[in-house]
């Protein structure tokens, strides 16, 4: 089995990045590491070290933090931990995780390598680079421990794995889409135009970008509750409303499907009657 592997690096403004890419077969997957006024966000994968680490090395930065456990986000953090002196920032929620090699399912290792454990600190509310000011805002969803990071000095808002793409069709099995929906609410509160996503890079116009996933979520959760209320099943309703079948469902034995999309909007619904029958 053969993985290619390929980077691209770019600069928008004073903002560095590299964005690494492995494909397999018709599989392809991207992730982007930025580092700005010695803020370094995010640490890429395992497998993509031989492209992260000179980066790293010609970057200043005295700082990292990472926003969510996932390994293609921490996969060099242990690395960055062994050979620069900088604090490491992740959601206290996952901290013990990092403590641990990463446990995950082998098409994962596959494209993201092995992540080595890493000893991070907790992430603060508020922090500072060497100009300006930070928020580190949690927004659950993607992952339980997802954070968000707002330059409140410019505006500019770096959203991890919260975006990815206006239209997903499929999520990992512990996604909960109504918890994104809450997310992106949350986010948008804020001001902010420009959004870097850690896998479609730079959106010059990113406010628009996650107005539109937010719309596009909340009119599947109609869709969704309208169909469950009709009294049809969940493999019936992701089948009516997904009907297309993409290669990551196989590979990752489906870990990434349609269905965790509808199961977590059903949930949410269930719990919300409940509720009403008290
Ligand atoms: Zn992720």
């Amino acid at each position: 089995m053969f993985v290619q592997k390929k980077v691209d690096r770019g600069q928008v403004g004073d903002i560095h990045f590299i964005n690494g890419k492995v494909q397999f077969q018709k599989i392809r997957l991207n992730v982007y590491i930025y580092c700005y006024d010695g803020l370094l966000l995010d640490t890429g994968s395992s497998s993509l070290k031989e492209i992260c680490r000179p980066f790293f090395h010609e970057q200043s930065f005295d700082q990292v933090v990472i926003s969510h456990i996932h390994e293609d986000h921490t996969g060099n953090a242990g690395y960055i931990q062994q050979n620069f002196n900088v604090p490491i920032y992740l959601s206290e929620k996952s901290m013990r995780l990092a403590h641990e090699g990463g446990k995950y399912p082998l098409y994962r290792h596959f494209f993201w390598g092995k992540r080595e454990p890493f000893h991070p600190l907790p992430m603060p509310e508020k922090f500072s680079s060497r100009q300006y000011d930070w928020l580190a805002i949690e927004t659950p969803g993607h992952a339980y421990d997802h954070c968000a990071f707002l330059n409140e000095s410019t505006g500019q808002l770096f959203t991890g794995d919260l975006y990815v793409q206006t239209k997903s069709k499929v999520t990992l099995r512990e996604e909960h889409t109504p918890s994104t929906i809450r997310s992106l609410q949350k986010v948008l509160q804020y001001d902010f135009d420009e959004v870097f996503c850690q896998h479609a890079g730079y959106l010059p116009n990113g406010r628009e970008h996650l107005e539109a996933k937010l719309d596009y979520l909340q009119n599947l959760t109609y869709r969704v509750e309208r169909l469950y209320q009709e009294g049809y099943s969940n493999e019936h309703i992701t089948k009516t409303l997904f009907p297309k079948k993409y290669p990551i469902m196989t590979l990752s034995l489906g870990e990434w499907d349609a269905l965790h999309i509808v199961q977590s909007i059903i949930a949410e619904l269930k719990v919300k009657e409940v509720v009403h029958h008290k």
